[in-house]
């Protein structure tokens, strides 16, 4: 998380005060202590390891800066620009978390919660820029946007998605809805229900899940979570244990070329079938 997401703290947990109100006031379960607690100490520990990584990053990227194509000056239309490339880039970068294996290593993490409510934002993964996803934005200092503002708008969009975590508003406007990622869209992207996985992957504006064709309309309640649940709040496994599994299933898996599936393949890929990726899902219920 950036500079200006640690500004938006204090309004992070003021709402989320509310939010946890609210549904005592309803009679809602929408939160329960344990995983509160887990998500809180996954987006704690998440700001600790941005702090090593974001240096990483931004070296990264001042050093493809210098070989810029042109220099985009931070007027108007190059911020509209700037947001529109790391939106763009925010919806490669999350669609590629939900197909290969070794990128959802670290974002599972924030599917991993049961539950729907503005902590689950903050459940965010600590592995997630060591392991690359910032490559996916690499292309942006390279045309001409300036790492500083690269950064920033990435912060932009991370405390942008905070406040569709949640139940309590339904619908948006049309037109909103229309443009813009919602609490409505979201929820169905945190859905384990075979006709919710991997879809709905925007940052800020959903029309690229429109354009790209992975858009899905909220029609009924979401079961939020994972197909296969981890059973811990303890936020260090939350953190590696799909690490873990990869590793695991690299080392049982005989032949290279299966090796290589188990981590550039989607999620439940298998040489035996014992589990299977959402496009196997599908076909077999079809
Ligand atoms: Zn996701
Ligand atoms: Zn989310």
């Amino acid at each position: 998380m950036g500079d200006i997401t640690n500004f938006a703290i204090p309004f992070f947990l003021a709402t989320l005060i509310i939010e946890v109100a609210l549904s005592i006031y309803g009679n809602r379960e929408s939160y329960t202590k344990k995983d509160t607690f887990a998500s809180l100490s996954m987006g704690i520990g998440s700001i600790g390891t941005s702090l090593i990584t974001k240096g990483l990053k931004f070296g990264v990227f001042t050093f493809l800066y210098e070989y810029r194509l042109i220099e985009i000056p931070m007027v108007w239309w190059g911020l509209i620009a700037l947001l529109l490339a790391d939106d763009f880039s925010y919806y490669w970068f999350h669609r590629m978390s939900h197909k290969m294996r070794y990128f959802w290593a670290s974002h599972v993490v924030h599917h991993s919660s049961q539950h729907y409510n503005l902590s689950t934002a903050l459940r965010q993964s600590w592995t997630g820029e060591i392991s690359g996803s910032f490559l996916f934005y690499a292309w942006m200092p390279l045309v001409g946007f300036d790492p500083l503002w690269i950064l920033t708008a990435q912060s932009i969009n991370l405390i942008y998605q905070y406040w569709i975590h949640t139940e309590v508003i339904r619908k948006m406007p049309r037109w909103f809805e229309f443009l813009f990622n919602t609490p409505s869209h979201h929820r169905v992207h945190h859905g384990s229900d075979l006709q919710y996985l991997d879809m709905n992957y925007a940052g800020m504006l959903i029309i690229w899940d429109r354009m790209f064709g992975t858009f899905i309309d909220e029609t009924k309640a979401p079961t939020y979570g994972l197909i296969k649940n981890i059973s811990t709040y303890n936020p260090a496994r939350i953190a590696f244990s799909e690490w873990g599994n990869l590793a695991r299933d690299v080392y049982k898996t005989s032949g290279i070329l299966n090796k290589l599936r188990c981590i550039f393949a989607p999620p439940g890929w298998s040489p035996d079938k014992s589990t299977l990726t959402t496009e196997e899902l599908r076909e077999k219920a079809n």
